[in-house]
């Protein structure tokens, strides 16, 4: 990952900020420009200069990690270091993140860092994150690659009287002994009735024949988080289970033919709500698809309200549901590559019929 020539784009943006300088916080972010990926590290970015600050704990890995700053030690606290070198710098306007930084911390700056406004920056850096680099974007095909086949092994331990919680888990276990860092998000397993709860926890529920089962789960790797949904049917699926399966699945369909450069994430949003009201269902009570990346949800957003634009180099999910109460829910979530001419689905795992299992 080129962390140099993000380091370099952040400075170009410090004059439209109107500050001297950024203190990076939020940890995600310090680990796009820097590499690093500890619990414990900030980064201070002005025109000239880039300095990485972290406590003792992370001596070794921020040497063996963190090539695009200089890297500074502290022993107490973060000011310990950051207060003499806003000095040196020559630094009395500073950005923080005003979307993650807490007003604790904001306050304990404002304390300690005398004659130096403290002046809120809005994501300048999320922003940057929205268009993934080639590198990214193989790193995320790693993952979505490994959810697909997590789904696949998943498929056949699916047998009525095995339990939501113990399906959780053994997709974790699949991901994590096949090369995911970690979860992307701990796994959503809905089954029966609790199919239509949008973020269900896994629950002791077994598995009954004719049961929806909705799985929402995603590998991390390198950092970069998949995310996949798809929906089964144990045993046979009734009519209304086809129909609400067809129209989730034509509305995944029709929001990927809208995607492409330019296209408006709202109107993106609203072809997907309409195709599902068009089929004679109610409206689906979230938002169509969000950014993926170093973290699961990012920007940009595919909802109602959603201002953005969709531009080559975004990877989207595309995540359209239906939650019935008489049948359950259905979900069906790919995630998709915003290319110059349109979009690619990165996600393999099949859909195009409700797989019975
Ligand atoms: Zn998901
Ligand atoms: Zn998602």
């Amino acid at each position: 990952m080129n962390h140099e020539g993000r380091v370099a784009r952040i400075r170009g943006e410090l004059d439209s900020l109107d500050v001297h300088a950024l203190l990076v916080t939020n940890l995600t972010n310090v680990r796009y420009l820097t590499g690093f990926s500890g619990s414990n590290g900030r980064l201070l970015v002005s025109r000239d200069n880039a300095r990485f600050m972290t406590d003792g704990r992370y001596r070794a890995r921020a040497k063996d990690l963190v090539k695009s700053a200089e890297v500074s030690i502290y022993l107490n606290r973060l000011t310990d270091v950051l207060e003499p070198l806003l000095k040196e710098w020559g630094i009395t306007r500073l950005g923080v993140e005003g979307k993650t930084m807490t007003l604790a911390e904001r306050d304990d700056l404002a304390l300690r860092l005398e004659g130096v406004d403290l002046v809120t920056a809005k994501g300048p850096i999320e922003d940057q994150r929205r268009i993934k680099s080639p590198a990214e974007v193989e790193a995320l095909r790693a993952a979505i690659a490994l959810g697909d086949d997590t789904y696949a092994h998943i498929l056949d331990r699916l047998r009525p009287g095995t339990s939501e919680k113990e399906i959780a888990l053994e997709l974790e276990v699949h991901m994590r002994t096949n090369g995911a860092d970690e979860v992307s998000f701990e796994p959503i397993v809905g089954s029966g009735p609790l199919s239509a709860h949008i973020h269900h926890t896994p629950s002791e529920r077994r598995f009954e024949k004719g049961d929806f089962i909705l799985l929402d789960f995603g590998a991390r790797v390198d950092g970069y988080c998949g995310d996949l949904t798809r929906t089964v049917v144990l045993g046979s699926p009734s009519e209304e289970q086809q129909r609400q399966y067809e129209a989730v699945l034509t509305a995944n369909a029709n929001a990927l033919a809208a995607m492409k450069p330019d296209a408006e994430c709202r109107a993106v949003d609203g072809v997907a709500r309409r195709t599902v009201k068009e089929a004679g269902f109610d409206d689906f009570g979230h938002g169509l698809g969000h950014g993926v990346g170093l973290e699961v949800h990012e920007s940009p957003r595919f909802n109602r309200i959603s201002e953005d634009i969709l531009a080559p180099g975004m990877v989207m999910t595309n995540e359209p549901g239906l939650y019935l109460e008489t049948t359950g829910g259905v979900r069906i979530e790919d995630c998709v590559l915003i290319t110059e001419t349109g979009a690619e689905v990165l996600t393999q795992a099949p859909k195009d019929t409700l797989t019975v299992v």
